[in-house]
């Protein structure tokens, strides 16, 4: 399925990335929830977590990796959260699985 995120992938459309390799791409949310809003996405087109298969585990790990390689290169040294929403009662509002990385404020628990 063809999202918006496929768009920023293909660099058809525009995004404020920060780091990119053959397998993921992480760039800043264009609406942040905080002060650093980050989100870290598999070049696959995933949907979300439903959708996953024993054949991405290696790539879901790369994902994890990621946060940490971005949360270093960004020095967030005070403390961050990821999120991945799924579906709708998840507040999934696009179908390309993506971590959220938030930070730079107090985040409250639990979210809404
Ligand atoms: P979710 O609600 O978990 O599906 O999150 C989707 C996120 O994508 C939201 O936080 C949006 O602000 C963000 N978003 C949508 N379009 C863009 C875009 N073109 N560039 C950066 N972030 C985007």
């Amino acid at each position: 399925m063809t999202t918006i995120f496929s768009k920023i992938i293909d660099k058809e459309i525009p995004a404020d990335i920060v780091y990119e390799d053959d397998l993921v791409i992480a760039f800043k949310d264009i609406m942040p929830q905080a002060p650093i809003h980050i989100l870290v996405i598999p070049k696959k087109p995933i949907t979300n977590l439903y959708s996953i298969e024993e054949e991405d585990q290696a790539l879901l790990g790369h994902l994890l990796l990621t946060v940490k390689k971005v949360v270093e290169k960004i020095d967030l040294t005070s403390g961050f959260r990821v999120v991945i929403n799924n579906g709708s009662d998840g507040g999934q509002t696009v179908n390309h699985l993506h971590l959220h990385i938030l930070g730079g404020r107090s985040l409250q628990w639990p979210p809404g």
